[in-house]
């Protein structure tokens, strides 16, 4: 039996001794660095506001240097950005990679409780944030000991005096340079870390992902290497960039498909990034067609919307070449939909996760559609195996967990060497996906091993909300589940057994078992983000287990499931 499933092939050189910024800011693109010059690299989706390469140096530069001055920051020191897209995000990450620092995104819907989790998991010094998230950011900033002062927005706030972004800028740019740039030793880039994104992984709360500078280059230039980006002796229709793309950015750069495949790779390729702050549907029908959007990544619900939202028919999308859905599976029947709508599209998936710091996959550059269901072909530079629960490997088209390798691979989670000696071994990542490759070497995600549930693409750590739950005085005990959902992908749901007390108001008054699941779930509504709420509460009297204490999340899934389909 071959000792691996599929194998991307090889990939050119990555460099080891560059930061991000001094990689995609500094480094010209070999193929056409003089039309990088004259295209803006960002637009900002609202205004129509375009940011060219020599004006995002000059930014970047003024912030480091206010943020040197100001505050200090260097080595190793923990920014956090808890915002939407903003045609800043760029210059806050560089500014910090420039001195050294490292960057964690966090979703701005958090709640405070959830925001000051990541905030003391990663000792942030500095928050970044927006308007609209200033007050949560304030009240999680506080708890986590980081001053007012330290908590800036990309843009005034009104009836706060929050330092913005742009004065940062401004006063950085009205200085002689503070800070000696960072630069890395040759090799030194495979260990110095630039971002700490959060992810559960196989099991457990959410963790901070290690992700050093060269991870996210070498997915950038995989990405880059794979669709002929750089190769113009391709013909046009193996191109899958070209001078003039546009790319829609839509998805939120705090997540690591937003952040790595949306942000870094199609500035690195010469694309334009139209930047959008908040996704409305409509409002994205609209700007790809006054953009001229010829490439859209996105997530599995929002091609739900695209195959079934009435306003659909009432814009011109012939503009979009490529349309890539990644974060969740998407159905064959979706594709076919999604076919019908975008007929000269070229429609696929990726797949691929915050540890392998994003793509291990990628549409097939050959073929208008990958197979139905398929998530696309391996990366040049990544090898995959097949394995199954005894560790052997499993025979061609049986599936088994994904392991998989590549030069991107996160280096572990932080403080966590156990969760980290679970998934990161010898350089490979066990994903916690099953998975099969057929003969064409396409991968197929057949189903979830590992515990997460993702709703509309985003992590919802049944952990997370089984402790969170259990501090609820009617909660005896907890298991949640994931159940299938169109829109979503899938939704949480809980199963509970009563606590005592709960039990015996329900036994004296039937009618008290709907007061009791209200209250269960009000308090995942009045804590976590709106994608973790949960979307029902089924009572049992007892959590199955297994002998050692394991609860038994398959059976109650499948039961879940049964539930649902008899209605
Ligand atoms: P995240 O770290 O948030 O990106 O989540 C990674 C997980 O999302 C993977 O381990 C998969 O379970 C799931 N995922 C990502 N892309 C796909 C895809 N194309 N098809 C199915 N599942 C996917």
């Amino acid at each position: 039996m071959a000792e691996v499933h599929a194998d991307g092939g090889p990939i050119p050189h990555i460099p080891d001794d560059l930061t991000i910024p001094q990689f995609i800011l500094d480094v010209h693109h070999p193929a056409r660095p003089t039309l990088r010059k004259i295209q803006p690299w960002l637009i900002e989706e609202l205004t129509g506001r375009e940011v060219g390469s020599d004006e995002l140096r000059a930014r970047t530069f003024g912030l480091a240097n206010a943020l040197k001055v100001r505050w200090n920051i260097g080595e190793d020191d923990v920014v956090c950005v808890f915002g939407p897209n903003h045609i800043d995000y760029a210059v806050a990450i560089w500014a910090v990679h420039r001195l050294g620092g490292i960057i964690s995104g966090a979703n701005p819907a958090y709640t405070a409780e959830e925001l000051e989790y990541q905030l003391s998991a990663t000792k942030a010094r500095v928050l970044i944030t927006h308007p609209g998230s200033l007050s949560v950011a304030l009240a999680a900033a506080k708890k986590a000991g980081i001053p007012p002062e330290r908590v800036v927005v990309f843009d005034a706030a009104e009836g706060a005096n929050n330092t913005t972004i742009h004065e940062l800028v401004e006063e950085g740019l009205a200085q002689p340079q503070r800070y000696v740039e960072r630069r890395l030793a040759p090799g030194e880039g495979k260990k110095k870390l630039a971002f700490l994104s959060f992810s559960s992984g196989t099991t457990g709360r959410p963790k901070a992902v290690m992700i050093p500078h060269y991870a996210l280059l070498a997915n950038v230039i995989q990405m880059a290497h794979y669709t002929n980006a750089k190769d113009e002796s391709k013909p046009l229709e193996m191109q899958r960039y070209r001078p003039g793309s546009r790319v829609l950015g839509v998805l939120p750069f705090y997540h690591i498909y937003g952040l790595v495949v949306v942000l870094h790779f199609s500035l690195f390729i010469g694309s334009t990034l139209v930047v959008v702050q908040k996704f409305n549907f409509e409002q994205m029908l609209d700007s790809i067609q006054r953009y001229r959007i010829t490439h859209l990544y996105i997530v599995p619900p929002m091609v739900v919307l695209l195959c079934k939202h009435p306003a659909v028919k009432k814009y011109d999308l012939s503009s979009v070449r490529h349309l890539m859905s990644g974060a969740a599976p998407l159905s064959s029947e979706l594709m076919t939909q999604l076919m019908q709508v975008l007929p000269e599209c070229w429609v696929g998936q990726a797949y691929g996760m915050t540890e392998t710091c994003t793509a291990v996959t990628f549409p097939p550059i050959d073929r208008k559609i990958g197979t139905l269901g398929s998530g696309g072909v391996l990366l040049p530079g990544c090898t995959a195996r097949v394995v199954r629960p005894d560790g052997s490997l499993a025979a061609p088209r049986e599936p088994g967990e994904l392991v998989v390798t590549g030069p991107s691979m996160a280096l572990g989670y932080m403080n966590n060497p156990q969760a980290t000696a679970d998934t990161f071994q010898d350089g490979w990542v066990r994903t916690g996906d099953e998975v099969y490759f057929n003969e064409l070497k396409e991968i197929f995600v057949v189903d979830r091993i590992k515990e997460l549930i993702k709703v509309r693409g985003f992590q919802v750590p049944p952990a997370e909300l089984e402790g969170h739950l259990l501090d609820h005085p009617d909660v005896g005990d907890v298991c949640v589940v994931g159940i299938p959902d169109e829109y979503s992908g899938e939704l949480p749901l809980a199963f509970v057994s009563p606590s005592a007390e709960a039990e015996a108001r329900i036994a004296k008054d039937p009618k008290a078992a709907e007061e009791v699941r209200k209250a269960i779930m009000k308090h995942v509504s009045d804590h976590k983000v709106n994608y973790k709420h949960l979307v029902g509460v089924e009572f049992i009297d007892v959590i199955p287990k297994n002998p050692s204490g394991k609860l038994l999340r398959r059976f109650l899934r499948d039961r879940a499931k049964e539930m649902r389909a008899s209605g």
